[in-house]
């Protein structure tokens, strides 16, 4: 049949039954007639030539239909190659059909590497680079039906020779064939591993931070051999906030990353070191003789901590406390291990700080009894278990009881009346005190409100009420609430107050000076820089602490350093009371060297509010003897 004639017989197909014409069913006519009778084109051509000038409204379905698929195609190919992500398919026997742009530059291919047909293997060898990984390949069920194809899912990754990390996701079809996504997916990987650097790193220091560490102590544990044992240190640095406060948070920060260079330095990379907190760190110790190297380690870190930092021109001492526990001696698991290392630190610190301490049993025991101790207190603070008692302030020179020293004691239910040394330093240590120095303060005014306008109330203030609470603020509603002169009250503190938050605490004295209130230096000659302190200040009174007076009777020595602190105190203008004193001599010593005031059982020791209103109303004697110093208790 001739080309034409069949063409011709073809094209009736096309038409529908209504008459109208299938347009697209036409030009697949003409494409397969064109394809199986090439010979024949030229008779087909000018026959449809003759069909289409005739029929006017097919030639223009034609023409529209296949600019609409040119343009289809065009836009395929427009989306193909601005796809961010590669794109590759290759049939049954893996060879290229179709690829795009990207595909293309994330593996370094040249447009001729991907022509068409070409191998996957060869296409493979061209690579500029290693796959890594060939993960899991994850097999799913198309349709529900059991007999329904499946096809397998393949993600492959592939480090490039310049750094770069490609994954590809392969979709294996049943026949064989696949269609597969590439992503560069270096950037995702660096955000993760940076993600995952961060929750375990302290970015100040570059340390492992507690989760880190807390991961590496199980995983010693776990891996520990029978025979071996793993030394745990937790590391404190003492009166760290005072740097802090002094110097600026941020010169502090440079300070710890100094501390920590130091603590890597002696520590070497055998060791395992982490910083669990604001200045605490942590050292683990592996495979070794213990407690020998762990000691020795300890003291190398303590004599590195020991020499000055710099900051700018400012020179800051340090020093460290170390607790230390050993596995498997004092504990198995890690939690038990952290525990006691801290437990061993918090003896070190309550030792003078600058100390390093093993972990032992009474430890474990006397830290149940401080927990048991701080939960009573807790308790009491609530049930307001305190009282006050008060001790006189002797006038040595008007020889009468011109102020009380507000000293509180504890009536537990169960402990009887526990001594304020027991638990003011640990009240301070967990800040009830700021709670008990406020009731403190309201209870001291309205009893002193009770006395006469010439007798005076002093009342001991912790450094804590001065950097946790509002202290101004609570002294003016106690002097207000009672109705009490500000000139009344005299507040004692000592030398902590300057020494951990001096920039704080400074301003609050000054204006609570300004307000009238006393200021007293209290224990005088019991810390390190006393004279720094007092120069610093100008404080209203010094206390001499007890332990001066004992000898003064007895020997010249002490009765010299005596005689020149009243002598530095009124050179600076200030009072002198010395406390502790206990005797007739002693009282009668320091009335001879122009002391100002005394206190001390010989006066009498501290007494309920009842009998201090007592003790006012008593005439006093001369000549170091008082009517009051038989009323001890
Ligand atoms: P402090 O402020 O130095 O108080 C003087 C201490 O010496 C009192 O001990 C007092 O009873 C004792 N004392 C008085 N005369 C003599 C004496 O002649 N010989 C001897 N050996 N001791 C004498 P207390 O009452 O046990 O208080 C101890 C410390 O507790 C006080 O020392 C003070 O630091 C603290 N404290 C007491 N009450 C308070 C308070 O309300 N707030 C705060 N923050 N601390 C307080
Ligand atoms: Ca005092
Ligand atoms: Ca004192």
């Amino acid at each position: 049949m001739k080309a034409e004639a069949l063409f011709w017989q073809q094209c009736t197909q096309a038409v529908n039954e209504d008459g109208s014409i299938d347009a697209e069913h036409l030009m697949e006519l003409v494409i397969a007639t064109y394809r199986s009778h090439e010979s024949g084109y030229d008779e087909i051509e000018r026959s449809a030539e003759m069909l289409l000038t005739e029929n006017r409204e097919l030639r223009d379905t034609i023409s529209s239909t296949a600019q609409a698929l040119a343009e289809q195609h065009k836009l395929f190919e427009i989306v193909l190659n601005n796809l961010p992500l590669g794109l590759s398919v290759f049939d049954a026997d893996q060879r290229l059909t179709l690829s795009n742009l990207r595909f293309r530059q994330l593996f370094g291919f040249s447009d001729g590497d991907v022509a068409p047909g070409t191998r996957i293997a060869d296409l493979m060898h061209k690579t500029h680079g290693t796959e890594q990984t060939s993960a899991r390949t994850r097999s799913r069920k198309e349709g529900q039906d059991a007999s329904s194809k499946t096809r397998r899912i393949r993600r492959r990754e592939w480090l490039m020779d310049d750094g770069r990390i490609i994954q590809s996701v392969v979709t294996i079809l049943a026949d064989g064939s696949n269609i597969a996504i590439h992503a560069d997916i270096t950037e995702d990987r660096k955000a993760a591993e940076r993600i995952t650097y961060l929750a375990h790193h302290d970015p100040l220091t570059g340390l492992p931070n507690r989760i880190r560490f807390r991961e590496q102590l199980d995983a010693a544990l776990a891996e520990r051999r029978q025979d071996e044992q793993i030394a745990l240190v937790h590391l404190n640095l003492d009166r760290f906030k005072s740097i802090n406060n002094t110097l600026g948070v941020s010169a502090g920060d440079k300070i710890l990353q100094q501390v920590a260079e130091r603590i890597r330095a002696s520590a070497g990379s055998e060791n395992i070191l982490a910083r669990l907190g604001s200045d605490e760190f942590a050292i683990l110790q592996t495979h070794r003789q213990q407690p020998w190297n762990i000691t020795a380690l300890a003291d190398q870190i303590r004599r590195e901590l020991s020499e000055p930092f710099f900051r700018g021109d400012k020179q800051v001492e340090l020093s460290v406390s170390m607790g230390i526990s050993i596995a498997p001696d004092d504990a198995a698991e890690s939690d038990k291990l952290l525990r006691n290392a801290a437990v061993a630190l918090s003896h070190a610190k309550a030792d003078g700080r600058r100390h390093q301490r093993f972990f032992t049993d009474e430890m474990d025991e006397k830290m149940q009894a401080r927990h048991a101790l701080e939960a009573d207190l807790r308790a009491a603070v609530q049930n307001e278990e305190f009282e006050l008692h008060y001790q006189p302030l002797y006038d040595l020179a008007q020889h009468r009881i011109c102020g009380f020293e507000a000293l509180i004691r504890w009536n537990h239910p169960v402990r009887g009346r526990v001594p304020p040394m027991e638990f003011i330093p640990l009240a301070e240590e967990v800040g009830l005190v700021v709670d008990i120095g406020r009731w403190v303060l309201h209870r001291a005014c309205n009893d002193a409100a009770r006395w006469p306008e010439d007798v005076k109330i002093a009342v001991n203030v912790s450094a804590i009420q001065f950097s946790s609470s509002d202290l101004l603020q609570d002294v003016n509603k106690a002097l207000a609430a009672a109705e009490l002169s500000p000139s009344r009250l005299e507040l004692e503190i000592t030398e902590s107050v300057l020494m951990e938050n001096r920039d704080e605490a400074l301003p609050i004295l000054h204006a609570l000076k300004e307000r009238g209130i006393r200021i007293s230096m209290d224990d005088f000659g019991t810390g390190y820089s006393s004279l720094s302190y007092l120069s610093s200040f100008p404080f209203d009174k010094i206390k001499i602490d007890k332990s001066f007076v004992n000898d003064i009777v007895d020997h010249k020595e002490a009765h010299a350093i005596m005689r020149a602190i009243i002598l530095l105190g009124d050179a600076l203008g200030m009072r002198v009371t010395v406390e502790g004193v206990e005797t007739a001599e002693q009282m009668a010593l320091l009335e001879r060297e122009a002391c100002d005031e005394i206190q001390g059982y010989h006066i009498s020791p501290p007494k309920p509010f009842g009998d201090a209103a007592h003790m006012l109303s008593m005439p006093a004697k001369k000549n170091g003897t008082t009517p009051f110093a038989k009323r001890r208790h």
